[in-house]
């Protein structure tokens, strides 16, 4: 026991041996919370407080689930595959799986991942002739899934004019629609298994009676229905409600745009009776120059709890500022200190670059990619969002579902075989007709249609026949010959990637089987309490089978496999593998930690986002995403800022950041002159001496001809809008080409010099 508990310090302790009571630990970045959370499900489970099957852990991410399991292992010689540890939709997933009928699913349920929720909606609104102008799908999406978030069904939601009231009609259609498809959203997973648990009382009880210790990491950022998740599990108001364990950080939460609520915190005190609240005051990752300007940046939010972090690692290495007068100075910059910093011996997978929005990826990933440095993009574009894999996928899903129309119309054409668009519409309307799905209304559709819709189900058929004994990868092998996937790949230009992709999804399959263990020895999900199937009858004499017994019969590996892809393909997280650098947006890089950080793109407008920045609650939150950022960084810590960024299709001139403003001045090394704006300095910097090959020629172009017009540095113009200026610089060429423009009272732009309506004077 010594073992488990001697790395942790006073307070730390004191949480971990609490008693079984709720509890809530407050605590900075980095304090060791997570840590704590973990070490508490070890100590519970050593002390035989507890079995591993009586443990609930929620988790922010699939990552985050299996690194705890990881760690688990590590501290108990227990196998903890089968425990319930992971994130709110996939315990939810694994509940629906095991009680899908009483939650009124089908066994083959599949899971919408936001890209496939969003075609859902397009089409819905297509079929109902609805103008996608009043009713952008978007919108709608927002509308449904901020209504299920907060647990409430369309029949619940308050229309206040008539443009709400049709969007719950539609919300309402939509509901329909996914059940006749046999289908869930994200947030649907979590409302299905709250109604199914509210209403369902043996099988609430069975639960409640089940899971005495509930432990939550990242709780500032919980929404109100997996607040109301909780307490239901927990059976708060119980005369012996469960133990809930919530540890968080009111300063990292950064979901309110998802409805998260960090005022749960303070119910969650009130309604759960905490009689324990911890705090952590010593973080245990960031050196001092690090930690003092998250706390100082942090300290100008108004709405907090409070509290304090200090660190005993000494100041460390001050944070390096730097000013690009480009995008891609920026990425050519981060890379140079990059490789620095593996040249001194970092490994690639200790330094991350951090930007607040996706599309600002793109040119760092050219950069590294142009430098031959090997890196890994979370979110974005993920493994299993990328198209080859979503139509493999699809047939798969068909096999297992065949109502699914969204896996439908994504194959029934693809390869090409000869159904064209006026074929789909006469099966709509069969399907619509006779209230059933698309796979179903094939025999409704006559003539040469229909004999080529027949066909496409006798493909799915065969497929289904041909592979029912195989195992999980062979079968994706097959699917993808019969589905004529990989031949239609070859042919394509660039089909070879998307072959290799396929290839990968084997391989997928065959890491899937073998971490979940579904071989015939052993079924999947047993965990390390074996237990004995759990039956238990309600009112109407149905049995109930608790889910840890329940899973290995009624989830096939396929099925398992295709909640994995769509849960995965939700997450942010992407698979390990080769030392690679790490990109992510900062909302990804919550909870996680690198010896080297890069905050990139510190623009007003970029980071505080335009979209938040008006308004002193976005503001806030945007601070506490800073916040986030900073504290990600073990030792050292790169902020950039560029004046001039091409986002969008659109070239922005942009103003530092205000939390520039915010950081200590003491704590903080500029690499380049403070003062804005910089491309008339004389003074060279270190970063200007590197050579930037074919990127930025920045002076070196001084004439460039567009199409009508030649141009040059210190050319009188004049602008329709911004009246008179001098061209101070132009950079790229051709239709690329852009300048920066002195317009005097407008100041500095940079405009395309194709479009831009400029007369020389
Ligand atoms: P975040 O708010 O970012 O999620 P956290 O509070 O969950 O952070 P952890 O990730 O648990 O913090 O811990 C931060 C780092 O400090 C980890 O590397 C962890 O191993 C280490 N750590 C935590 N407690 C101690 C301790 N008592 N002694 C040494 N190292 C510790
Ligand atoms: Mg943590």
């Amino acid at each position: 026991m010594q073992n488990l508990l001697h790395n942790l310090n006073p307070e730390q302790l004191a949480a971990v041996t609490l008693p079984a009571q709720s509890a809530l630990i407050l605590a900075g970045a980095g304090s060791g919370k997570t840590r704590v959370l973990t070490t508490r499900i070890a100590w519970l489970i050593q002390t035989g407080q507890i079995s591993p099957g009586g443990i609930l852990a929620v988790t922010f991410t699939n990552k985050a689930a299996k690194e705890m399991q990881t760690r688990l292992s590590a501290m108990l010689p227990i196998n903890t595959r089968g425990m319930w540890i992971g994130t709110f939709h996939g315990l939810c997933n694994r509940l629906l799986r095991a009680h899908h009928r009483d939650a009124g699913l089908p066994q083959t349920f599949q899971i919408l991942d936001s890209g496939d929720q969003l075609s859902f909606i397009k089409r819905l609104l297509k079929a109902n002739h609805i103008d996608d102008e009043k009713f952008p799908p978007k919108t709608l999406m927002y509308f449904i899934n901020s209504a299920k978030d907060q647990g409430l069904r369309a029949a619940q939601v308050d229309a206040s004019d008539d443009f709400n009231r049709k969007m719950v009609g539609l919300y309402d259609l939509y509901d329909a629609q996914c059940q006749r498809e046999g289908v869930v959203d994200f947030a649907e997973l979590l409302l299905r298994t709250y109604e199914l648990l509210s209403r369902n009382q043996p099988l609430r009880e069975h639960y409640q009676e089940r899971f005495r210790h509930i432990l939550v990491d990242e709780f500032q950022d919980t929404n109100d229905l997996q607040y109301k998740w909780l307490k239901l599990m927990a059976g708060a108001g119980n005369r012996r409600p469960n133990a809930v364990f919530a540890v968080g950080d009111d300063d990292q939460s950064i979901y309110a745009f998802r409805g998260a609520n960090v005022g749960n915190m303070t119910a969650f005190e009130r309604e759960f009776e905490v009689q324990n609240l911890i705090k952590l005051e010593q973080n245990y990752r960031s050196h001092g120059h690090i930690l003092d300007s998250a706390n100082i940046l942090i300290a100008n939010n108004s709405k907090r709890l409070g509290k304090n972090l200090r660190t005993d690692a000494g100041h460390g290495e001050p944070v390096r500022v730097m000013e690009a007068s480009s995008d891609i100075q920026e990425a050519n910059w981060i890379i140079d200190e990059a490789k620095n910093l593996i040249r001194e011996g970092s490994a690639r997978s200790e330094i991350a670059i951090l930007y607040r929005s996706n599309a600002q990826s793109r040119v760092i990933e050219h950069a590294l990619f142009t430098a031959n440095i090997p890196y890994r993009v979370y979110g974005g574009q993920r493994f299993f969002e990328r198209a080859e894999i979503k139509h493999a996928i699809a047939y798969l899903q068909l096999m297992d579902n065949p109502h699914n129309d969204s896996a439908f119309l994504r194959v029934v054409n693809f390869p090409t075989r000869g159904i064209g668009a006026r074929s789909i519409e006469q099966l709509q309307d069969a399907a619509r007709l006779h209230h059933i799905s698309l796979y179903a209304a094939v025999p409704h559709v006559a003539g040469k249609a229909g004999s080529a819709l027949a066909n496409f189900v006798r493909l799915i058929e065969g497929a289904r026949f041909e592979t029912q004994n195989l195992p999980l990868p062979e079968m994706v092998r097959v699917v993808l010959d019969m589905s004529q996937l990989l031949v239609h790949y070859q042919t394509e230009k660039e089909g070879a990637d998307r072959i290799e992709n396929l290839e990968q999804l084997v391989n997928a399959a065959v890491l899937f089987v073998s971490e979940e263990g579904f071989n015939k020895e052993a079924p999947a999900f047993t965990g390390p309490a074996v237990r004995q199937p759990v039956l238990l009858t309600n009112g109407a004499n149905d049995v109930i089978i608790d889910a840890d017994a329940a899973l290995p019969t009624v989830m096939s590996p396929l099925s398992a496999f295709l909640s994995h892809a769509s849960l995965e393909a939700g997450d942010n997280q992407a698979q390990a593998g080769q030392d690679a650098m790490q990109l992510m947006t900062v909302h990804s890089a919550k909870g996680l930690e690198f010896d080297a950080v890069f905050i990139t793109g510190l623009e007003e407008g970029l980071f505080p986002h335009e979209n938040s920045a008006q308004e002193e609650a976005g503001l806030e939150e945007e601070r506490r995403l800073m916040y986030v950022a900073i504290t990600r960084a073990r030792k050292r810590l790169y902020l950039s800022f560029s004046q001039t960024r091409m986002l969008h299709g659109q070239t922005r001139y942009n103003m530092r950041s205000r939390f520039f403003d915010e950081l200590p001045d003491e704590s903080i090394k500029w690499l380049s002159p403070k003062v804005q704006p910089s491309w008339f300095g004389q003074k060279k910097s270190a970063w200007d001496e590197v050579p930037m090959a074919g990127v930025n020629q920045i002076a070196q172009n001084f004439s460039q001809t567009s199409a009508q017009q030649s141009w040059r540095v210190g050319q009188n113009v004049e602008h329709a809008k911004f009246g008179e200026g001098v061209i101070v610089n132009i950079e790229g060429s051709g239709t690329n080409a852009r300048a920066h423009i002195n317009f005097g009272k407008f100041g500095m732009k940079l405009l395309d010099l194709s479009i831009a309506k400029l007369e020389k004077i």
